[in-house]
């Protein structure tokens, strides 16, 4: 994973951008805010405005390069041949849904861990129409238990607690027990050989490579909407912004 844009300036929406590549239909450019996607988090979409109008971008695809450097492709929603310099636009409310939801399954995930030490997570889906859910190896527990986390998790939402983003020395982090929690969800280490790590302050903190809050407060109430039983040892909570 290269360091992302969107991880260094969050709040970064709109800028300029060299086309580098282009196709029919996608375009390679020099520099994008987007999130590509990736750990369950599904990718940005939004806006391209170049000389002849205004392109959507539907999402992104993200190719290995022969190179080793990941190439970041973004998908048009017409066949146009893009070229020179455009202005990029991500979609806020997508992406600020998305933040919501994303900071929200680390709260949900730290309250599992809390009532159930050593819960691994085994899955994770954060979808862009604000709803998403964890999976995570449970056995032998009372679902009701699990349904009944948002009351908590709200409370989290509503203290308004600081949310960070660092790096740690990749190899470290490999033996610290609880930062790299499923190699589903886990970001694979920068170039330099550092990882992301998001901490919610006093409640988690975990590798992680997709988009978050600032603050907890930024997200609004969420409800959990279903426990389902996946086979024997997997429960799945289903979670969204109500
Ligand atoms: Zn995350």
């Amino acid at each position: 994973m290269a360091v992302y844009l969107c991880h260094e300036f969050p709040e970064l929406s709109e800028h300029d951008a060299r086309v580098i590549e282009a196709e029919p239909g996608r375009v390679l450019l020099d520099r994008s805010a987007f999130h590509p996607g990736g750990g369950g988090q599904v990718s940005d979409t939004g806006w391209i405005e170049y000389g002849g109008g205004v392109v959507p971008v539907t999402g992104v695809e993200t190719v290995a390069a022969p190179t080793g450097e990941d190439q970041v492709w973004h998908l048009l929603g017409d066949d146009v041949e893009l070229s020179g310099q455009v202005q990029l636009r991500v979609d806020a409310d997508r992406r600020s849904r998305v933040a919501q939801l994303h900071t929200d399954s680390h709260i949900l995930n730290a309250l599992v861990i809390e009532r159930f030490p050593g819960t691994l997570v085994t899955g994770a889906q954060i979808n862009a129409d604000g709803t998403g859910r964890m999976d995570f190896d449970l056995s032998q527990v009372d679902n009701d238990v699990l349904r009944g986390l948002d009351v908590e998790l709200n409370g989290i939402i509503g203290r308004g607690v600081e949310v960070r983003s660092t790096y740690v020395d990749a190899a470290e982090a490999s033996t610290t027990e609880g930062l790299v929690r499923s190699l589903s969800v886990a970001p694979p280490p920068t170039p330099d050989g550092t990882l992301r790590i998001i901490e919610i302050d006093g409640v988690d903190r975990q590798a992680c490579g997709g988009t978050h809050l600032s603050n907890t407060g930024q997200s609004g109430p969420v409800r959990i909407s279903k426990v389902e039983n996946k086979g024997k040892r997997n429960r799945r909570i289903r979670f969204e912004l109500v």
